[in-house]
């Protein structure tokens, strides 16, 4: 039985290059709580023995990577926050003292809390998504709870970014009016905020999205993040964003809304994002 101690972990396949771990042990100095979180490497078809093993040996909380957060989804199915059930998707499960499994999704408030962080609060915004994968699903609903103006996804695969927003209308009817979807082209207008949510970036590429316009003040803004600027945040700077960021601060961010969750209490992201960068360029 884990019991001395807190017991927390990262579960995904692969686990290594996890970052979480770091982050976590930061937020708890910083608190000054004491914790143990581990990386947890899972066989791909056996997440929810591995989950579950976790929680029986006493963990308390667990962050969900790739390629499990469909999976997590399905372990908290009858537990979820709103947010978890418009994403579909799981990225931090926790254990009640009844022994109930429940699940959120973090990765939309992470996201949105960096904007706030670069100065570009969503509030009023006219803000594009270019992606319509499970990472621009999880944003859509923080987006619009943030008071954007209009919110606008386009995708590769047109269908699919219609078919996110259908779903959120479905939810909250309320937001209909702010909410768009189309193909990589359809943009018309000037942004404020634009969201690469695409995986292109991890292969040094930029999604196929021609004449973007930015307003004068405005972030280009990509969730994938490294040691030198990406492809599409270059684009961007060529086409008037006036701004630039990677994602790092969303992993931060959707870390410390997670540890919100486990704790009660929300870190400061800044020190531990500055820390995480240095590591970054030094490797
Ligand atoms: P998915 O696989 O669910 O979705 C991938 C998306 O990228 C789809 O919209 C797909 O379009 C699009 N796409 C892929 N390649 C291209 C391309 N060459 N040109 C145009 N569109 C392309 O991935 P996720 O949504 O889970 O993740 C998206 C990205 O966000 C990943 O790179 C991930 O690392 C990052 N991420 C970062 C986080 C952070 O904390 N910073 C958190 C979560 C995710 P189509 O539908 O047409 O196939």
């Amino acid at each position: 039985m884990i019991q001395a101690i807190k017991h927390y972990a990262v579960i995904g396949n692969p686990i290594s290059h996890s970052r979480s771990p770091f982050i976590h042990q930061a937020f708890a100095s910083q608190c000054g709580i004491d914790l143990v979180y581990e990386p947890l490497l899972a066989p791909v078809d056996a997440f929810a023995k591995y989950a579950q093993d976790f929680f029986d040996k006493g963990g308390l909380g667990l962050n969900v990577t790739v390629p499990f957060k469909e999976d997590a989804y399905q372990l908290a199915r009858h537990h979820l926050s709103e947010r978890a059930q418009l994403a579909a998707a799981v990225n931090t499960l926790w254990i009640d003292k009844s022994g109930v499994i429940h699940g959120c999704n973090s990765d939309g408030l992470g996201l949105v809390n960096d904007l706030i962080r670069l100065g570009f609060d969503p509030k009023d915004q006219r803000v594009l998504m270019v992606g319509a994968g499970g990472a621009a699903r999880g944003c859509l609903l923080p987006l619009l709870e943030a008071g954007c103006t209009e919110l606008r996804i386009i995708n590769r695969t047109a269908e699919r970014a219609q078919r996110l927003v259908s779903d959120l209308t479905q939810l909250r009817p309320q937001y209909s009016t702010q909410l768009s979807a189309g193909s990589l082209t359809e943009h018309e207008g000037a942004w404020d905020i634009v969201i690469n949510a695409t995986s292109a970036s991890l292969s040094s590429q930029a999604p196929a999205v021609e004449g973007l316009a930015f307003n004068a003040r405005s972030l280009a803004y990509d969730m994938v993040y490294g040691t030198q600027a990406t492809t599409f945040m270059q684009q961007s700077a060529a086409h008037g964003a006036s701004h630039q960021a990677d994602g790092l601060g969303m992993l931060v961010g959707q870390a410390a809304i997670s540890f919100q969750i486990w704790h009660g209490v929300l870190p400061e992201t800044t020190p531990v994002l500055n820390k995480l960068r240095k590591i970054l360029k030094a490797n």
